[in-house]
């Protein structure tokens, strides 16, 4: 099959969603399609707890939450389908946005009593920076949920997406009888207690077909005609075109428990979410279809394997082909790297592979040499641009038991820094040393593996800091008068650019307004 085919039958994707709202069900019903595992419930997953020995894999073990994040492919009908996953309780870290630059499109899974929750208005935020094309799934339509007018109002008032629904439930928890599909003008029956299987499904085609009421009960088949014209009235059209620059989102119902709805949804991703996208690069920009292979990191895993105490750089590979043995480049250091042994995560297990195409991820073994961010190359010299830091939301003061250890402190956590499993801070006021994180099991990775990999014994402590913004002006003299004046509050991260700490969102604010020539950015480009 030519690379030109490989790429285009490629899906890059990942799904946001609030904990809880079915991500990792949905997982196992899409490996389920994708025939990966026989029967769903064997994913590994927050509550299997099934793989321990390491320190670290022992924390993952008694939280009951994987920190283990993985990347699963699987085929379905005719194309090959990444899924990123996106760590979402406690192991929510900046690891999850970043995730987000590095697919071609997002599932966003919304549980139909809650509507729109916070977390999902942050990762929609992230989603946002490269206007990533998103389709929506309203999950627990088995339960008594909300009106699903009122959840798309919802998405579309506060996400500012528009809504095109594709399905649309008839009745709810005991007596949800299935979904129509408005493309397909049919309607798909609902069968209870087929959560575990690819289920075998009746259809009735047209809404107005008395096959309808007979199945579902005129009442239902007459409620249903009536939402219909609401909705269509109230809602948009599906409109390829502004689903794929961000503006518009297919919306699908279904419950993800009773493997109901999901499979249209897997069908929509597969139909119009984009194959691999170019991508800037800082010289020009890299179409998927190019021959040599280019690819960026965007995540370094640590332990992931208890056997192998090595770290895994994960790479996207944003154009040509990985082959075992390639020489690549790694633009930030210039030195030729050949790569024997990458791997690959067919349905979360890890593998050797001989090739993969530009739009999937494969995992390199790296021993502190490769950074977030870092570009690889068939010797060109470009850099990918777009996978930012996130301003953290979360601080703590780390405090040294045993103060002769500073310099493997620093060293330390300039490392794990780099490494994009923390931010570190120094202020420029004191010695403190401030760690930033955007979740709070973060934290804890960081001071075990200080101690683990560098000999290091620290607690934390907490500290007067609410948000953190990346500052910088026009020139040079503007920077120097804001560095005087907003002194105490600035300090410097890992890599020594000026950071604002602000002890109160209302500090910022007040900075904000004082010093309207100074931008106050809330990623920084690696
Ligand atoms: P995650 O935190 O987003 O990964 O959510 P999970 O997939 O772990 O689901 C959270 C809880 O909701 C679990 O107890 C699931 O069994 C349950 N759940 C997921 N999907 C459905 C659904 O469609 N219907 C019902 N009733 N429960 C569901």
């Amino acid at each position: 099959m030519s690379l030109q085919d490989q790429v285009a039958k490629r899906r890059t994707f990942a799904i946001i969603s609030h904990p809880d709202a079915g991500k990792t069900t949905i997982t196992e019903k899409l490996l389920l399609y994708g025939n990966l595992i026989q029967s769903a419930g064997t994913v590994k997953g927050k509550k299997s707890g099934k793989h321990a020995t390491s320190d670290w894999m022992e924390m993952e073990k008694e939280r009951g939450i994987s920190v283990t994040t993985s990347v699963m492919q699987f085929p379905y009908k005719g194309a090959t389908v990444n899924l990123l996953d996106t760590p979402g309780h406690a192991d929510f870290s900046e690891d999850t946005y970043r995730t987000l630059t590095a697919v071609d499109s997002a599932l966003m899974v919304i549980d139909a009593a809650k509507g729109v929750e916070e977390r999902t208005v942050k990762l929609m935020e992230v989603c946002r920076l490269r206007d990533t094309p998103i389709l929506t799934f309203i999950n627990k339509l088995d339960r008594d949920v909300r009106d699903g007018i009122e959840v798309l109002d919802e998405i579309e008032d506060v996400l500012n997406i528009e809504c095109a629904p594709i399905t649309w439930p008839i009745g709810m928890g005991k007596t949800f009888k299935g979904v129509y599909n408005l493309l397909r003008d049919t309607t798909v029956l609902y069968k209870t207690g087929q959560g575990h299987t690819v289920q075998d499904v009746r259809e009735i085609k047209g809404l107005n077909n008395p096959e309808l009421d007979e199945a579902v009960g005129a009442d239902y088949a007459q409620e249903l005609r009536d939402t219909l014209e609401l909705v269509q009235g109230a809602s948009h059209e599906f409109d390829l075109e502004r689903f794929l620059a961000g503006k518009l989102t297919p919306v699908f119902f279904g419950t993800a428990l009773g493997n109901f709805g999901v499979d249209h949804m897997l069908d929509g991703l597969v139909e119009w979410a984009p194959a691999p996208q170019p991508r800037d690069a800082t010289s020009r920009i890299v179409a998927a279809n190019e021959p040599k292979m280019t690819g960026f990191v965007f995540k370094i895993q640590a332990n992931m394997d208890p056997k192998h105490r090595d770290r895994v750089a994960f790479m996207r590979i944003c154009s040509g082909k990985y082959q075992k043995g390639i020489k690549l480049k790694q633009v930030r250091t210039g030195k030729d790297v050949r790569i024997a042994d990458a791997l690959t995560f067919l349905a979360g297990e890890r593998d050797n592979v001989e090739e993969a195409f530009s739009g999937d991820i494969i995992g390199l073994h790296n021993h502190g040499t490769i950074q977030i961010g870092d570009t690889f190359t068939e010797g060109e010299e470009l850099n990918f641009t777009g996978i930012p830091h996130f301003a953290p939301e979360l601080f703590q003061r780390v405090v040294l038991n045993d103060p002769l250890k500073s310099k493997q402190l620093h060293k330390g956590l300039t490392q794990l820094a780099e490494e994009g499993a923390t931010q570190v801070f120094f202020p420029l006021r004191n010695n403190d040393v401030i760690l930033g994180a955007v979740g709070t099991l973060q934290f804890d990775v960081v001071a075990a593996r200080l101690k683990g990999e560098y000999g290091v014994d620290c607690r934390y402590e907490p500290v007067s800091v609410a948000t953190a913004r990346w500052v910088e002006a026009k020139d040079d003299r503007e920077m120097a008068a804001f560095e005087r004046k907003a002194h105490d509050n600035l300090a410097r991260d890992g890599a020594g650019h000026l950071t604002y700490l602000a002890p109160t969102r209302v500090n910022l604010q007040l900075a904000q307004e004082r010093h309207p020539d100074i931008q106050f950015r809330e990623t920084r480009e690696i």
